[in-house]
């Protein structure tokens, strides 16, 4: 099975040849699971994979080092690049396709045209990232349109962009479903990024206080405590006490408008925090939510 998967992936790098081929799933009516990855791949991405694999007769998934999200050129020219052992690792996991295009063929010389979730991409991450969603939203959409998958799985470890991704989908009609998957972290806590091979030892040792810091947040509110000022305080102290960090931004916000809550007692919060570690940037963020937020397969919604 594994072997015969291995030799069935076939990795596209022209749009062309894509069209042709989810041209072919549609006519079969063949549910296509589309996962949007840029590369250097991890047991995060995987488990969008299996989850696709799970769901959809047919799965894609894409590499691409998305220039128009990048603030700074520097940081989009030392961004990892493995497209061979990327397809070593997605082969026996029962991928189909694997769409790896050059840059000019998402963005073609004189391409002018920008898909934007005006306020929500203004929020959080935003606020030290101004183009980054914009350029997020646009290459999913060019890639939604390109597919035609049925489903897209994205992980929470980015909130804010799955909360941006659905109302893109809502909003502009695109018959595709987001799916969300818990950020699968390493034993120690740290979630699962490809920015983490970036750290020095000192910095990875240092890197687990920012789930710690969340964790404590919601060990309060599991205790009772529903005032965001007590919870962003307590967030504040475990991460100040760890002299590697430094944090960017903490928010407790509504898990829809992404708005600052101060009271958690009627909906579900999510706090979302940000922290250096030497230059390098981590985010991470968790759901706090009563049962009684749950929908019924149990998974957090957000957005
Ligand atoms: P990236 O390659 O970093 O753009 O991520 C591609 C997809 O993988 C996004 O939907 C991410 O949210 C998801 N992802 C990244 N890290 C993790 C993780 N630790 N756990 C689950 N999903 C992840």
């Amino acid at each position: 099975m594994t072997t015969e998967r291995a030799r069935d992936m076939e990795i596209i790098t022209r749009a062309a040849r894509l069209q042709a081929v989810t041209s072919k799933f549609d006519e079969e009516a063949k549910p296509v699971g589309f996962v949007p990855t840029m590369g250097t791949l991890h047991e995060g991405h995987l488990s969008l994979v299996r989850e696709a694999r799970r769901m959809a007769d047919a799965v894609i998934v894409s590499i691409f080092v998305n220039p128009a999200q990048f603030g700074q050129v520097e940081d989009y020219e030392r961004y990892p690049r493995e497209l061979a052992r990327d397809a070593d690792l997605l082969a026996p996991a029962g991928v189909d396709y694997i769409f790896a295009p050059p840059v000019e063929e998402i963005y073609p010389k004189g391409f002018s045209t920008w898909v934007e979730v005006r306020e929500l991409s203004e929020k959080l991450e935003g606020v030290a990232r101004p183009d980054h969603f914009r350029g997020v939203t646009t290459a999913l959409t060019i890639l939604f349109n390109l597919i035609h998958p049925k489903f897209a799985f994205m992980g929470q470890k980015d909130a804010q962009q799955t909360v941006i991704a659905k109302k893109l989908v809502r909003e502009l009609h695109l018959p595709v479903e987001i799916v969300v998957m818990p950020t699968v972290r390493e034993t120690d806590g740290l979630a699962l990024s490809t920015k983490n091979q970036y750290l020095t030892a000192d910095e990875r040792q240092a890197a687990p206080v920012l789930y710690r810091a969340l964790r404590r947040a919601e060990e309060l509110f599991n205790e009772g405590e529903r005032s965001a000022a007590k919870l962003s305080k307590a967030v504040r102290r475990e991460v100040g006490a760890e002299p590697g960090a430094e944090l960017d931004y903490l928010a407790i916000t509504d898990g829809e408008r992404l708005e600052p809550l101060d009271d958690l007692n009627d909906q579900l919060a999510l706090i979302s925090a940000a922290a250096f570690f030497g230059s390098t940037r981590l985010t991470d963020n968790i759901i706090l939510n009563d049962e009684k937020f749950k929908n019924k397969t149990g998974r957090l919604k957000l957005g």
